[in-house]
C-alpha cells in the first residue's frame, strides 16, 4: 500500500484523490490518509502529488505513517 506521509499536511492540493482509481483518500482537518485495505497499490498517486508526501510503505521508516493513515481511514470520511 501506498501512505501519506507529513508533508500532506496544510498541503492545499488534491490531485492525488483526482487520479486514485479505487478512492481510498481519507480526509481530516489538516491532512489527508490512504486507507491500506483499500489501496491496490497502482503507484498513479505518487508523481502527482506536488509535495511530495505519498510513499510506499515499503519504505524505510515508515511504519508509523501506515499505522496513521490506517487508523485515521477509519474516522474520517472518504473524499
Ligand atoms: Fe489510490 Fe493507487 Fe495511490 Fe493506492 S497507489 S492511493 S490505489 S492512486
Amino acid at each position: 500500500t501506498y501512505v501519506v506521509t507529513e508533508n500532506c499536511i496544510r498541503c492545499k492540493f488534491m490531485d492525488c484523490v483526482e487520479v486514485c482509481p479505487v478512492d481510498c483518500f481519507y480526509e481530516g482537518e489538516n491532512m489527508l490518509v490512504i486507507h491500506p485495505d483499500e489501496c491496490i497499490d497502482c503507484g498513479v498517486c505518487e508523481p502527482e502529488c506536488p509535495a511530495e508526501a505519498i510513499v510506499p510503505d515499503t519504505e524505510a521508516g515508515h511504519e508509523k505513517w501506515l499505522t496513521l493513515n490506517a487508523d485515521y481511514a477509519k474516522l474520517w470520511p472518504n473524499i
